[in-house]
């Protein structure tokens, strides 16, 4: 492998304009997709033309090395996944060409919703909607010819390719069409000594002959335009050949994505070959330019949530209603409803608990009452028939016909919460069948789910006869791995007794490609001659849809299991220590397998959050499930410290600052914050951290002499000269605004001294202890007395451990793990006692709060951190609850304020509550906006480094640019850090909203002369 690589990188580099990458970290991140295969390519490029792609498959046929084209790697089937070059569309080939008045030209790489929002704006869209619109790339879909929920309506890539541009293996660029010419020259000519014989198809016993090498190599060599003439030479020659066996073998179905679609290629007086290459799965050619149709935005639509007693009592409704023509009919059985109304309680008003069925039922058309009556009339047939049934919503607004179909389309998202050894796997999770033949099909599955004892979940799109079924199995490993194969062996065994398919829409990849020729009999010779058509070095994604491997399906199943040995850092006796963090291979193992690669967190929708570096620049290592994938990798591959100690392991580190918002809307919730942490701990272990990060990693220890000289330093820091400095000294950004030095350290203050003047927490008031952190401490003490004036204030005793530190987020966040772990020894001194007898612990810094909670767990084996990590909690949640019980004072003086609310990512991450923003609004003139712009990009102190502060406010521009424009006073959010951010970029102060409310509560009327500064040049407000 490493002299391929070798090879690659030499004789490619100079010759293209885009990206080559051959280190083995690279690598790893594209070894995995959506499904449950894994193969590590041996190079990944990213092409930023056409022309790269052609030379690439030059290169690649001559050198005999196969090329695997990807686009997000959302597949089901592994379909994207090779041991040769990746070729990566989604970075640099995702331009829309040209927008039409009814098509549009894209590169492979746009994605499908970006392309929708564009089109929108002159009224029409690209079919189908699905469930990974905002992740799949045309390209992908293309390939495996997706579709989504209105399929039955309006078909899927297939019905809307006008014009394909491919690269063939050998450098040909060609553009296929929905009306190539037929050629039927090769009939009158001499059989020449090729390896495709327009002779009619024997027996599918028969062995197909290997093509010769040398034709084939002849092939790959000629001009675009002779190439171009044999393929529809031979093409027509062959579906001539084979019309009986296509008519007799490939039926017509609403649904499939098996094979090739050989039905409707050959036609009177053309060939449409845009209609083969939908679904080939990057086996035939590289698509590097699409031509679409588009089509209207449907203008009227009514959706509706219909609830079943039973599944049966669904079927039966679903067989009447596909007479009325409905563009929609999605069902979700008993666990995924189940599912739905654990996961958002607006969700439960539209999920009936009793039900064992519910269907989705939309109706779209050219006016409001047309779409109303059919939608109607649809009941009203059922009620007839004497279906059971209740409706539990019904909407016709576009806002409210999208917000209702929210609850279907998460259905994959949802299984991800299935708790327990047995996973939802997607092995068999593309059936479709006749939607005649549902009922039937459901019966013969359920009664194979019984002979195998498993159970599974079923979501489908019953229109078409899309089933999408996921047994319940633990995760296949090379032992387990043959029950999955017999499970499937015989639940396809039925989709063919009922005339189904064993893909409706996610193709055949590695899952299913081993199935096929079961499925078609003999046509299966007849693909592989396709194959030879277009690619006779059977190089182009190899093993799909054509393949001579029977194990296929289990070969390249993703290891899940560690393969180092069993110890912790924190046994530091132990010469064979391999992690940092306090956990075993096993469950650092665990925690990255919970990431299934559906790539939700690849999301760059302005409606989420997710990672802010994914957003700036999305690449598949700024995203967090390459952070998944790189500690799997590495902890399953047993060469955990070579690959966790390369340099561009600190590349990928350094797109993630600990801000963890991919853990909070990932639907696995995988830990990538923690292994993150891990992975950096690893590489600072064997490299060490650089100075700036020294510096930040122990800025609290330089705070204290910033506060002993107070005037000089808050002078010095606003000093030109000595910021430049700064910046060169010590990577500080010299245009990075400071927070003053207050002088005295709260910890120092005597607030904090009487409050813990017998040294003891408890007494004759109820107690809580008050953990600082840093900046409370250091810079806006301001904020700790407004705290502690708010507690008193509702009657409590303020226990402030004297000998507390910093938290050490930023340290654990820099990878200093041994520093933290220090850190954090000292505040569970402190903080032990208090937390055993049951004292609320306090942060006012919602980072500190999950710092206490969420990593101390994972960072030291103290008897205490368990308690302590109960215990602890943000100021917001603790005020917010004392509120819902009614024990909040509610005396506030009227203020004449007009804010507006950014909400931490940390707030976020510590649960879906806004404590702090909820309570500014029970305050009397105060008129409190929040706005939801993602991360600011602060992330602690990692946007006060000079390296980083461009990206900073890349990443924070969105929000900045939103503060501008807001007509307030003044701005205000939970969390120091964000602070820094939102001054940097406006000309009024942010405030935390503790002390509005302390100004509310007529407890500190100091804080009305911030509210009315200003943050100016290097000086915050
Ligand atoms: C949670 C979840 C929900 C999903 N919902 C749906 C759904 O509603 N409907 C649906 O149809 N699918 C769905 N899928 C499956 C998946 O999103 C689709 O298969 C999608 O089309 C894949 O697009 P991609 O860009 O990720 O392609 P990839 O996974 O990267 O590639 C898919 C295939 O396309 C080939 N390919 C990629 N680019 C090219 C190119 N330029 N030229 C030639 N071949 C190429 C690859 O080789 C591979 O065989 C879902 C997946 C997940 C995880
Ligand atoms: S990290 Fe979560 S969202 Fe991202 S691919 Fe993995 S499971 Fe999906
Ligand atoms: S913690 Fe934040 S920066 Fe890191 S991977 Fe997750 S979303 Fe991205």
């Amino acid at each position: 492998m490493e002299e391929l690589r070798q090879r690659i990188a030499e004789d490619l580099t100079d010759s293209i304009q885009g990206e080559i990458h051959t280190d083995a970290v690279t690598c790893a991140l594209y070894a995995t997709d959506a499904s449950i295969h894994e193969i590590t390519p041996a190079a990944v490029v990213h092409p930023r033309s056409a022309e790269d792609v052609a030379v690439l498959a030059s290169w690649a046929s001559t050198n005999e090395v196969p090329l695997i084209p990807r686009g997000a790697g959302t597949g089901l089937a592994g379909g994207a996944l090779g041991a040769g070059i990746i070729i990566d569309f989604s970075r640099y080939m995702n331009q829309i060409l040209e927008v039409g008045n009814d098509y549009v030209r894209v590169q492979p790489g746009v994605v499908h919703a970006e392309l929708n929002k564009v089109l929108r704006k002159q009224g029409r869209c690209l079919t189908p909607a699905m469930g990974r619109s905002a992740i799949s790339t045309i390209g992908g879909m293309l390939a495996v010819d997706a579709a989504g929920p209105q399929a039955y309506r309006v078909g899927s890539m297939r019905d809307h390719v006008r014009e394909v541009e491919c690269v063939l293996m050998g450098g040909q660029r060609i553009v296929f069409s929905r009306q190539d010419p037929v050629q039927l020259q090769f009939l009158r000519r001499e059989p020449a000594a090729r390896h495709v014989a327009p002779e009619p198809m024997r027996d599918s016993s028969e062995m197909f002959l290997p093509v010769d090498e040398e034709e084939a190599q002849l092939l790959t060599s000629v001009l675009p335009m002779t190439r171009r003439d044999d393929v529809l030479e031979r093409l027509t020659a062959l579906l001539d050949a084979a019309s009986t066996d296509i008519r007799d073998l490939q039926p017509v179905m609403l649904r499939n994505a098996s094979g090739y679609m050989l039905r409707g290629v050959r036609r009177p007086e053309s060939l449409d070959l845009a209609r083969l290459l939908a679904g080939s799965e990057g086996t035939l050619g590289i698509f590097t330019e699409i031509l679409l149709y588009t089509m209207p935005v449907p203008e009227h639509r009514v959706l509706s949530s219909v609830m079943f007693a039973t599944t049966e009592a669904a079927l039966q409704a679903v067989q009447l209603l596909l007479d009325l023509d409905p563009s929609a009919c999605d069902l979700l059985d008993r666990r995924l409803l189940s599912l739905a109304l654990e996961a958002r309680v607006e969700w439960e008003s539209i999920i009936l608990r009793e039900a064992e069925a519910g269907l989705f039922l939309e109706f779209t058309g050219g006016s409001s009452n047309e779409v109303r009556k059919r939608h109607d009339d649809s009941l009203n047939l059922l009620q007839d028939a004497g279906i059971d049934y209740a409706v539990t919503r019904t909407a016709a607004t576009p806002k409210d016909v999208d917000d209702l179909w929210e609850l279907p389309q998460s259905s994959s998202s949802l299984l991800a919460r299935l708790k327990g050894a047995s996973q939802p796997i997607p092995i068999v999770e593309d059936i479709a069948v006749p939607p005649t033949e549902i009922s039937r099909f459901m019966n013969l599955a359920q009664k194979t789910f019984q002979r195998h004892e498993v159970t599974a979940t079923l979501f489908a799109h019953v229109a078409t006869g899309q089933l999408h079924i996921r047994p319940l199995l633990p995760f296949p490993e090379p032992e387990t791995a043959s029950r999955v194969e017999a499970l499937a062996r015989d639940l396809y065994q039925h989709v063919r007794t009922v005339g189904g398919t064993i893909s409706g829409q996610h193709g055949d990849g590695l899952s299913r490609t081993a199935f096929i020729r079961s499925q078609y009999g003999r046509l299966y010779r007849v693909f592989q001659k396709v194959k030879d058509i277009f690619d006779p070095q059977r190089l182009l994604n190899p093993d799909k849809i054509i393949s001579d491997d029977g194990r296929l399906t289990v070969r390249h199943v993703r290891q899940i299991a560690a393969t180092t040995h069993e110890h912790s850092a924190v046994d530091t006796n132990d010469l064979l220590h391999v992690l940092d963090l306090r956990w075993t291979p096993t469950e650092a193992i665990n925690a990255a397998a919970k990431c299934d690669g559906c790539g939700e967190c690849r999301s760059t929708d302005e409606s989420v959050r997710m990672c802010p570096f994914f957003h700036l620049d999305s690449t598949e290592d700024a995203s967090p499930r390459s952070k998944a994938n790189i500690m799997r990798q590495a902890l399953s591959s047993g060469n955990t410290d070579e690959l966790l100690s390369d340099e561009n392991v600190r590349n990928l580190a350094a797109s993630c600052f600990n801000c963890r918002q991919c853990q909070s809307e990932c639907p696995s919730q995988v830990s990538i914050p923690h292994l993150m942490m891990e992975t950096r701990a690893q590489y600072v272990r064997a490299n060490g951290l650089s100075r700036t990060e020294r510096l930040l990693s122990r800025f609290h220890s330089y705070a204290k002499f910033g506060n002993r000289f107070t005037r000089l330093s808050n002078r010095l820091l606003r000093h030109r000269v000595f910021r430049r400095l700064l910046e060169r000294t010590m990577g500080i950004a010299e245009h990075r605004r400071l927070p003053r030095f207050a002088g005295q350290e709260f910890l120092n203050s005597a607030v904090a001294r009487r409050e813990c003047s017998d040294g003891r927490p408890g007494g004759d008031r109820p107690t809580v202890v008050y953990f600082v952190d840093y900046f409370a401490n250091h810079h806006d003490t301001q904020l700790a007395h407004a705290f502690v004036r708010i507690l008193q204030h509702h009657g409590y005793r303020v226990y402030v451990p004297p000998g507390q530190t910093v938290s050490g987020i930023s340290m654990m966040s820099l990878g200093d793990t041994e520093s933290a772990r220090e850190i954090a020894e000292a505040n569970l001194r402190e903080l032990g006692e208090p937390a055993r007898e049951g004292f609320p612990i306090l942060c006012t810094e919602s980072s500190a709060a999950l710092c206490l909670s969420q990593d101390y767990p994972l960072l030291l084996d103290h008897a205490d951190v368990g308690t302590v990590a109960d215990q602890a909690t943000d100021a917001g949640t603790f005020l917010l609850d004392l509120y819902a019980r009614g024990k909040l004072r509610t005396d506030f003086n009227e203020l004449s304020l007009k804010l507006v609310y950014h909400t931490p990512c940390h707030v976020k991450a510590l649960g879906p509550e806004r404590g702090l923003y909820q309570l500014l609004q029970l305050i009397p003139g105060v008129d409190v906006e929040a706005i939801e712009r993602g991360c600011t990009g602060m992330a602690g102190s990692w946007g006060v480094a000079a390296e980083n502060f461009d990206q900073s406010l890349t990443i924070g521009a969105r929000l900045i640019e939103e503060l501008r424009t807001a007509d307030v006073s003044a701005g205000t959010t939970d969390c120091s850090s964000c602070r820094l951010q939102m001054e940097q970029g406006v000309d009024y102060p942010t405030v935390h909203p503790l002390k509005i409310l302390a100004l509310a509560w007529g407890l500190m009327p100091e804080v009305a002369r911030q509210l009315e500064s200003r943050p100016v040049g290097y000086r915050m407000s």
